[in-house]
């Protein structure tokens, strides 16, 4: 629905500058932004999303988004709505991502060639509504997920208020794009946990892949939310001859020990083409190996593989004598092995920084939308 924007300045000419997203994009009256759903009416800038969501919500494993290190084997109530400030070529969620929404905020349409005739019906719902209905299903977490959650800024700032007073934990999964003002208010709101996209290390990649300027608004949101006490988990997906070279994982890894930590849990995970197909080539189980072996020598206690079976990366070892503590296949557990205030059992080694929260030991996930 429409809603009155925040962090913006009023230019001249009616012209708008939004703060939301390292964007910050200058927008004509009857004009909207790059993730097109803040629109200018009159000079004054508008959410078009704020309570527009794709379905209900389902639950997923909260190992789904990645998290691996944060309450494992918890549920995360998961919502999306549309839109992004990304263009990737090879997003997954591209038909989520790329969507319009109407100035109602009750509609999504393409305005992509090749795809002017696809619409979908957006879920309109209040923060209180959507709040009962977390604590209807019983989950724990919520994730804000699927698009990109940071321009749906007002929304994530009004929901997370409500659902901090059920102690329901709050996770974004994100492209990191935010600025200083943004990241502010929802470090001050209470992000539970993040897990950041890091696509690769350099602003080429993300020019010519994403269609924005540079990598280090990414950087800087990772090490602001990490320094305030966000648990952060990395994501960094493998694309054949775009980003997978040693040198490329190498950097990335040596950045998160140098500024997030060795204790910075981060999931390389395999490509496999989508939308506009920059590779045709899936990720090779080599590479997606050689980049475990990368993060490990680098000294990152919590490297994993996703997206393709690879049984260490998969699983979560002691960093102090390597015991198994979390066997897993796909998103269930295949071994638990930890202490009930989260130390090894082997030798005692105190996980309580690495890993967040306590483990739900029961295996049975849902995937139920409803
Ligand atoms: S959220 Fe980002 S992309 Fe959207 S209008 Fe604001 S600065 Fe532009
Ligand atoms: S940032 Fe994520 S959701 Fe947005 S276009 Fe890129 S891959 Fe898709």
């Amino acid at each position: 629905m429409k809603f009155k924007a925040r962090l913006w300045d009023k230019l001249d000419e009616g012209k708008v500058k939004c703060h939301v997203c390292a964007n910050e994009c200058t927008i004509m009256p009857g004009k909207v932004g790059i993730c097109r759903t803040r629109k200018n009416f009159d000079g004054e800038l508008f959410t078009l999303i704020y309570g527009s969501l794709i379905s209900s919500g389902s639950l997923d494993p909260i190992e789904k988004k990645p998290l691996y290190n944060f309450w494992p084997g918890a549920t995360a109530y998961s919502i999306a709505s549309i839109g992004c400030s990304f263009r990737c070529q090879n997003c997954q969620n591209w038909s989520i991502s790329q969507a319009n929404p109407t100035d109602d905020g009750k509609n999504g349409f393409f305005d992509l060639e090749g795809y002017s005739d696809r619409g979908m019906s957006l879920v309109e719902m209040s923060a209180e509504k959507l709040v009962k209905k977390v604590i209807k299903s019983g989950a724990k977490t919520l994730a804000y997920t699927y698009n990109e959650p940071l321009i749906w800024h007002e929304w994530i700032l009004d929901t997370a208020i409500l659902l901090k007073r059920e102690d329901i934990k709050i996770i974004l999964v994100t492209n990191g794009f935010s600025t200083p003002e943004a990241s502010k208010e929802l470090i001050e709101v209470g992000i539970d946990a993040a897990n950041i996209d890091i696509k690769a290390m350099s602003d080429a990649f993300y020019k010519e892949m994403c269609g924005v300027k540079s990598v280090q608004p990414v950087l800087d949101t990772a090490k602001r939310f990490k320094n305030s006490g966000i648990h952060v988990e990395i994501t960094n997906l493998i694309i054949p001859n775009w980003n997978d070279s040693q040198e490329d994982i190498k950097k990335l890894c040596n950045w998160i020990v140098d500024n997030l930590g060795k204790n910075t849990p981060t999931h390389f995970s395999a490509y496999h083409p989508d939308f506009k197909v920059p590779s045709k080539k899936r990720t090779p189980y080599e590479t997606l190996n050689m980049a475990y072996k990368i993060a490990k020598e680098a000294g990152l206690y919590f490297p994993y593989i996703g997206n393709i079976r690879h049984e260490e990366g998969s699983n979560t070892y002691c960093p102090n004598c390597n015991h198994l503590i979390f066997g897993r296949s796909g998103y269930t557990f295949t071994k638990i092995d930890i202490t009930e205030d989260n130390k090894c059992p082997n030798c005692g080694y105190d996980l309580k920084n690495d890993i967040i929260g306590k483990t739900n030991k029961s295996t049975s996930q849902r995937f139920a939308f409803f």
